[in-house]
């Protein structure tokens, strides 16, 4: 497994001209005002576009109102759909004094035994990041107990701004996710497109364009 991806670098936003001398986040919020999106609401955009998978979002309730269809995250995936369906541990404060871990355990227990998804992406938020929940331990452990992918996303509001946080979220299905099986059909040219999430289904503007080039950039292509 590779490293977790180090905040410090993810900062170095080398297509930024600002970025250079700064070396801080784009846009990056003041504590208490991440209005327009903060770091976990933009790994969670950037991930949805696997719709088969269930997007779980270990922490309070509120983080999930604040980031769920607030975004139009479009998919052409001919299978079910699970981003329309949200997710979430909804930590209280008994999980902030005990910890949250058996409850997220739990909730993806749930999520196995009623939906069946192909793989499980399990968002960090600020609460849950601050009490140190082992969202890698956890992961693990049901990775081994149901036999998909759980990964770990580990793009807590407070890390930076929303820019960061699909940046993270790209990380994080790179690090557990690719490579972990192969697709039925590969051609010599497949390419993975990490974080673009086709927001309003503005991918499809230029997709057949790769189509055209020979280019396969599955799974979100028009169907
Ligand atoms: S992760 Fe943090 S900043 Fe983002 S919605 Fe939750 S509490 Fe707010």
């Amino acid at each position: 497994m590779a490293d977790k991806p180090k905040i410090k670098e993810l900062l170095n936003e080398s297509a930024c001209e600002h970025n250079q001398t700064k070396q801080a986040a784009c846009n990056a919020p003041t504590p208490g005002a991440t209005t327009g999106g903060c770091a976990f609401e933009g790994a969670q955009i950037s991930l949805f576009p696997y719709a088969d998978a269930a997007h779980l979002v270990h922490g309070p309730m509120t983080c999930l109102a604040t980031s769920w269809e607030t975004r139009a995250t479009k998919t052409s995936w001919a299978g079910r759909d699970l981003t329309q369906v949200g997710f979430t541990t909804d930590v209280s404060l008994n999980d902030v004094v005990f910890s949250g871990e058996e409850k997220l355990t739990a909730s993806i227990d749930y999520i196995m035994e009623k939906y069946r998804p192909e793989a499980v992406f399990v968002y960090a938020t600020c609460v849950t990041a601050l009490i140190g929940d082992d969202l890698d331990q956890v992961c693990k452990l049901a990775a081994e107990k149901h036999g998909v992918p759980m990964i770990p996303v580990h793009a807590p509001g407070f890390v930076g701004s929303k820019n960061l946080g699909s940046r993270l979220g790209g990380e994080a299905a790179l690090r557990d996710l690719i490579g972990t099986k192969e697709p039925e059909k590969t051609t010599p040219f497949d390419i993975n497109l990490i974080g673009e999430y086709n927001v309003t289904g503005d991918m499809w503007q230029y997709s057949h364009l790769l189509d055209e080039l020979g280019i396969s950039a599955p799974p979100i292509a028009p169907s």
